[in-house]
C-alpha cells in the first residue's frame, strides 16, 4: 500500500537498486528497507499473514537501515496511543494515528530540517500520525510548523510522519543510502 512506486523511483534517484518486497524471500540480501505509507492496521495484518514480522525484526537486529514513512512510522514506533500494540518497536516515540485530525486529512508544509541542511524540506502529510512524545533514544530530524516532531531517527532507523517520496527532495532517501554506505564501508 501507499506510494510504493514513488519510493522505488526515489531509491533509484539516490543510485541504489529498488527491490519490491512482498514475501520473506524478497528480504534476502537487502541493504536497507523502506516501510511505505498505507493503512497501518492493514499492513500489520498483512505483515503477519505473509510471515514478514520475524524476518524484518531480524534485519533490524542486524542493523539494516530502515526508513518508515507515515504508516511506516507507525510500524516502527515503540508506542502507539490509544492501545494498539507496537509492530516493530524500533524508535523511541509515541505516535497517534490520524493525529492531525479528520478535517485536515491532508496538508503540506515546509519543515525545518537542521540535521539535513539549511533548505526547508517540503512535507506532504496524508492522514498522518502525530508524534506525541519522543524518548531519549530518538533524535528529532524535522518539525512541523507547530514545532511537533515530524521526522525522527534512532541509530540506523528513520521515521517520518510525512511522505518524502512525493516530492523531488531526496535528502531522506539519500540519508538511508548513506547509512548503508557507513555500515558496509563502501
Ligand atoms: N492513517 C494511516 C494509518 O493510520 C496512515 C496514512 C498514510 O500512511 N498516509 O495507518
Amino acid at each position: 500500500q501507499g506510494a510504493v512506486r514513488e519510493h522505488l523511483g526515489a531509491i533509484a534517484d539516490v543510485d541504489a537498486t529498488p527491490v519490491e518486497v512482498r514475501l520473506p524471500r524478497d528480504l534476502v540480501d537487502l541493504d536497507a528497507l523502506v516501510l511505505p505509507g498505507g493503512e497501518s492496521t492493514t499492513m500489520r495484518t498483512l505483515i503477519d499473514a505473509y510471515g514478514l514480522r520475524e524476518p524484518i525484526a531480524a534485519l533490524a537486529r542486524a542493523g539494516t537501515p530502515m526508513l518508515g514513512t507515515c504508516a511506516g512510522m507507525i510500524l516502527l514506533a515503540e508506542r502507539i496511543a490509544d492501545g494498539d500494540a507496537p509492530v516493530f518497536g524500533l524508535v523511541d516515540v509515541e505516535v497517534r494515528r490520524n493525529g492531525y485530525g479528520r478535517q485536515v486529512d491532508s496538508f503540506e508544509a515546509d519543515l525545518d530540517v537542521p540535521a539535513l541542511g539549511p533548505e526547508p524540506l517540503h512535507g506532504v502529510f496524508i492522514r498522518a500520525p502525530i508524534v506525541v512524545e519522543v524518548g531519549p533514544r530518538a533524535e528529532v530530524l524535522a518539525r512541523d510548523p507547530a514545532g511537533r516532531p515530524a521526522a525522527v531517527r534512532q541509530g540506523r532507523v528513520v521515521a517520518t510522519a510525512f511522505h518524502p517520496e512525493l516530492t523531488g527532495d531526496r535528502r531522506l532517501h539519500r540519508l538511508l543510502a548513506e547509512l548503508v554506505a557507513e555500515g558496509t564501508g563502501r
